[in-house]
């Protein structure tokens, strides 16, 4: 898990998802899986801490050692486009 503070800490991990051209599945908002390297499914969860600081976690061994991972990047991709649509609906 993370704590997303800047988009630069993304950088790296959106450039990998757009060069791998994963796929995200949208379970419910705030919830989505993201598809691995091995063809597996890793579940991402974006949510608001009491902080009011967006946390990022994915269920991969990278984000549990505190990596920013793809499906992290790809799954923020699809919320805050999300998040965009509910906040103008
Ligand atoms: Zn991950």
């Amino acid at each position: 898990m993370f704590i997303l503070k800047s988009k630069a800490q993304l950088e790296k991990a959106i450039a990998k998802a757009r060069k791998i051209r994963t796929q995200v599945k949208f379970i419910s908002f705030g919830v989505y899986e993201v598809k691995g390297t091995k063809g597996n499914f890793y579940k991402v969860k974006c949510e608001k801490n009491a902080a009011g600081e967006r946390t990022i976690s994915c269920e991969c061994l990278g984000s549990e050692r505190g990596f920013v991972c793809y499906h992290s990047a790809a799954a923020l991709a699809l919320h805050t486009g999300l998040a965009r649509q509910r906040q103008t609906a």
